[in-house]
């Protein structure tokens, strides 16, 4: 048998550009923040704090401030007690924001993408931006730009980054349990079309330095309450199928969430539940907030039928081809309509994809 040098086995796996360049902003940076995506998931969260762990082990104190807060199924992770939720603290924040010299972005091609914080981090003018992320279409703000729509999660790049600078010996159990949350939750526990051979190959790595797969996946999954699973009951109630245009729909209004006792990240994965109805390609769940007078909306699809796409073009949105995100700011009705007709334009592609 051939020995096989697990870390050196990444050929295909894009670059950082300049990282000579990265590193020695690194060394002479005083001021370092980490800034995920608005309503972080677990890949923005566990790459950050990765990230976060990362920087301490090279001498290097960090701030990750996330715009808002996030699921508490999220919260076990290692230092996640260290995270600013810029909503929560807002003068503490701004003044770091202000101050660093080097702001790394995770998880996100542009920053709108992080709310009120976008203001904040484009008034800071002498800061050296890092971008490292899977999203299309990237805006062109970073000095130092790792962007590979390609790669299954910003964890595995996350990884693929600490490996460039030649650190891989550097992850630790902490290091290892974010990045396995991260790689795991945006690729649906390892199913999606993204998941490729070396991102196996990764997990393997992470669960060598430490993290534990069964822990980790009891500790983002199996969190559920009676409330919860009965909104899930109220989402199935809702679903709406249409066979001819291989989608299902999913909403929920603020009146339901409310009864049942809404909070951040209880909706997690519903939209899944109609992809997984036979022959049907397109999911889209709608959700009402009340709080931004918005409907939220998630967009998922099976194949070539981009949902990047159809987010960017008509409802402010964008993400991944297979799962994108989005927004309207009519009632949750009158956005139900909207989409029920804008759909017949898509029934040849649904039909062909
Ligand atoms: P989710 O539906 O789980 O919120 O998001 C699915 C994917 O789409 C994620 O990669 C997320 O970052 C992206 N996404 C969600 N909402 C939006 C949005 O409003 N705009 C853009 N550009 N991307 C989004
Ligand atoms: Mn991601």
């Amino acid at each position: 048998m051939i020995p096989v040098c697990i870390t050196t086995i990444f050929a295909f796996v894009m670059k950082m550009k300049n990282i000579k360049g990265l590193k020695a902003e690194l060394a002479s940076s005083q001021n370092i923040i980490i800034i995920p995506h608005k309503n972080p998931d677990g890949d923005a969260m566990g790459s950050t704090l990765a990230l976060y762990s990362y920087l301490m082990l090279k001498q290097k104190k960090s701030t990750v401030i996330t715009p808002n807060d996030y699921p508490s199924f999220l919260k076990w992770l290692p230092c996640n007690n260290d995270v600013l939720v810029y909503e929560n603290n807002g003068q503490t924040a701004k003044k770091l924001i202000a101050e660093a010299d080097l702001i790394f972005t995770l998880d996100f091609n542009h920053l709108g993408r992080c709310g009120d914080l976008q203001e904040l981090l484009e008034a800071n003018k002498k800061a050296s931006f890092v971008m490292i992320d899977h999203h299309q279409q990237p805006d062109d703000y970073a000095k130092y730009m790792y962007s590979d729509p390609a790669m299954c999660s910003t964890c595995e790049m996350v990884y693929h980054f600490i490996d460039q600078m030649q650190d891989i010996a550097l992850i630790n159990k902490d290091i290892a349990t974010c990045l396995y949350t991260g790689i795991m939750t945006d690729t649906g526990s390892f199913r999606y079309r993204s998941t490729t051979s070396t991102t196996h190959r990764v997990i393997a790595n992470l669960i060598d330095a430490g993290a534990e797969n069964t822990q980790i996946h009891e500790g983002i999954y199996d969190t559920n309450t009676l409330s919860k699973l009965q909104l899930k009951g109220v989402a199935l109630k809702n679903l709406r199928l249409f066979p001819e245009y291989r989608t299902a729909y999913i909403s929920l209004s603020q009146k339901e969430l409310n009864d049942h006792n809404f909070k951040k990240g209880d909706t997690e994965g519903f939209v899944n539940i109609g992809l997984s109805i036979d022959n049907i390609l397109f999911a889209v769940i709608f959700i009402e907030n009340e709080n931004e007078g918005i409907i939220k909306m998630s967009f998922r699809s099976k194949g070539s039928f981009s949902v990047n796409q159809f987010a960017r073009n008509h409802f402010e949105g964008g993400g991944h081809d297979n799962a994108a995100g989005g927004k309207s700011d009519l009632p949750l009705n009158e956005t139900i309509d909207k989409f029920m007709s804008i759909l017949p334009v898509y029934k040849k592609e649904l039909l062909n994809s």
